[in-house]
């Protein structure tokens, strides 16, 4: 079998994502030889098209049955399009599975460097005792093995570095953080949040989001062109692309080696120890393995987990890290489902084709099953919204000629919101290995079993019914609202299915991302989530895999590894 000739590598980082670029950089700037294997291509500059128009494109952007072909799964949502489709996984050359009765779509599966980070909604919320503690608060589950002590330096870290605008609530269940100025809401946005606050106590803010209104470290404030899904020549977003993973890089400490399939974790069954990593090389098809001391998996909570699966040996027989028997359960994935939208004819402001974009809208923190109130009592934790408002012409105006040019003119000033809430870990919610079906590499894909509960029923009614009451309370006109339970999954936030806890007997990983069971092999991405609360995932995967790092670090240094 051929072997990578270099293996004299402390660490091997498993993707390139959110989370293994900072294991990268954290790693490599401290001085230890980092080999990051990325299953994708390389990403560069050169691929980015914000300031593309569509009428460059061959079929202006206006063909997704051509994505279709080979990204059903990803078309679905509008981010893989003619612009980015070949940063997505083709789902006919790379499946999975799922029971007839239980469909999941498992999308933002992202084969270039950065992963997610590419096209992702920058979103960026820290989490608080009131999510690490909730099995504390209401019986539901496990704690986390951490608290918001010990995060909160990480948190400030990586915000620093990453660049998230935002504005400071001071709201105990979602803590302020490190901000750049925020970006100021619009005229409706700002009515909006003052009639919520007023009449119903709840906080509409400026999304806290990983877009830069300030310059750090080269890289430029947002100019508001507004797709940073097709990429950002200018960086004033955060992908680890062009932040973490070039970091890592330039320190001369970090290879990248690109089109590297992970398929699994070698074992050394004398000592129990990982010894390295088989994969298979995209282009040639060929399987490799490279070795080192350490062995950190970030390839996205499923594709992390994929690999433990994979990894199964005699002493190992149900997978990797898997003597607690959890491995691959707890499955969660944020509901959405549920929400509204409104028209403030009040705030219209003459609408204009080409002006700048906002790229980012309105977050409203959680309001249910807080401190202070009662427990909510149709559904346990709770959910937030994002939301943006827009001044569109009036497209769906009646007649023609004259009368309809003058129609158009007329301003439709909406705000919509989308509730983002959590699902409650249960053990029925799980992935395992489908015995029957491999991808073109030969590794076996994963079968995904996952379906709502009563809670997240409940829940999503909720998000339908509070969008109406915030919407009326602000005097909305033409308010729609929408809460459907049967709404399919919406998977971009997955967690869980390696999960971390103080027990052994009851988790996967310890509150370090070290997996119980084999002191060398780390999970640091969000597969160690003991729970998923409804604040987007990625800040906290990025601080904890620094926080984990660090303890690695002082683990290499204590021989302790
Ligand atoms: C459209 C979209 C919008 C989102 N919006 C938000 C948001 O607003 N806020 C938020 O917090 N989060 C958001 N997310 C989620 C966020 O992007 C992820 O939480 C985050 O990127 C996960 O980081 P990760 O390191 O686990 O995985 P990723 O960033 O996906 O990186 C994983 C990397 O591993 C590689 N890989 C996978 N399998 C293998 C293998 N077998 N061998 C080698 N390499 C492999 C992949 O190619 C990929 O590059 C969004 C995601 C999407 C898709
Ligand atoms: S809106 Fe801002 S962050 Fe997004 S692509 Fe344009 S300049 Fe970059």
């Amino acid at each position: 079998m051929p072997q990578q000739k270099n293996h004299s590598y402390d660490v091997i980082v498993v993707g390139s994502g959110a989370s293994g670029g900072w294991a990268c950089k954290r790693l490599a700037e401290a001085g230890l030889k980092v080999a990051l294997l990325e299953a994708g291509r390389l990403q560069s500059d050169k691929n980015f098209t914000e300031h593309k128009p569509a009428f460059e494109l061959k079929y202006r952007n206006r063909a997704p049955e051509i994505v279709r072909k080979t990204r059903p799964i990803q078309v679905k949502f509008g981010v893989c399009n003619e612009y980015t489709f070949n940063w997505f996984v083709n789902d006919l050359e790379e499946p999975y599975t799922t029971p007839a009765d239980k469909p999941f779509d498992w999308m933002g599966r992202l084969r270039v460097t950065g992963g997610r980070t590419n096209v992702w909604g920058r979103v960026s919320l820290r989490f608080s005792d009131w999510d690490f503690k909730a099995a504390s608060f209401d019986g539901h589950g496990e704690n986390w093995p951490l608290g918001y002590k010990d995060i909160e330096p990480y948190y400030d870290l990586v915000e620093k570095y990453v660049g998230i605008t935002g504005s400071a609530e001071g709201l105990e269940h979602l803590p302020d953080g490190q901000f750049q100025p925020p970006v100021p809401l619009t005229c409706q946005e700002t009515f909006f949040r003052n009639r919520v606050k007023e009449k119903l106590g709840r906080t509409v803010m400026p999304a806290r989001s990983a877009n830069l209104t300030k310059p750090i470290n080269g890289r430029g404030p947002c100019h508001f062109c507004g797709p940073c899904e097709r990429g950002c020549m200018t960086h004033s977003y955060f992908n680890s692309a062009f932040t973490t993973v070039a970091d890592a890089l330039n320190t001369g400490n970090c290879t990248l080696i690109s089109n590297a399939m992970v398929h699994k974790v070698l074992m050394d069954p004398d000592h129990n120890r990982a010894r390295g990593i088989l994969y298979i090389d995209r282009n040639t098809h060929h399987a490799r393995e490279i070795y080192a001391r350490t062995v950190i998996l970030c390839a996205q909570t499923q594709e992390s987990v994929r690999i433990l699966l994979n990894s199964a040996t005699p002493q190992h027989s149900n997978g990797l890290a898997n003597s607690s028997g959890v491995l691959g359960h707890y499955l969660t994935a944020h509901v959405r489902g549920g929400g509204g939208s409104g028209e403030f004819p009040a705030f219209g402001a003459r609408p204009s084709l080409g002006g700048p974009i906002k790229p980012l809208g309105i977050y409203i923190a959680r309001f249910r099953n807080l401190q202070n109130a009662p427990p909510y009592k149709k559904f346990l934790r709770g959910f937030g919204y994002e939301g943006e408002s827009s001044t569109e012409f009036n497209w769906k105006a009646p007649g023609f000629g004259e009368a309809y040019k003058k129609a158009l003119l007329e301003p439709r000033t909406s705000i919509g919101i989308t509730g983002f809430g959590e699902v409650l870990p249960r053990w029925d919610n799980f992935v395992e290995l489908d015995p029957s079906v491999k991808d073109i590499y030969g590794i076996p894909v994963l079968k995904i079993h996952m379906s709502d509960g009563e809670n997240e029923r409940a829940m999503i009614q909720d998000m339908g019914d509070s969008a109406g009451e915030m919407l009326e309370v602000a005097g909305a006109k033409n308010i729609r609202t929408y809460a459907h339970p049967s709404a399919p999954r919406w998977a971009l936030h997955e967690a869980g299915i390696a999960r971390m806890g103080a027990d052994p007997n009851k988790s996967v990983l310890n509150q370090f991302q070290q997996t119980h069971d084999i002191k060398n092999l780390f999970v640091m991405d969000a597969s160690g989530f003991t729970s998923n609360p409804c604040q987007n995932p990625t800040l906290t995967i990025m601080a904890l895999c620094v926080r984990s790092c660090d303890y690695l670090m002082s683990e290499l240094q204590r021989n302790a590894i």
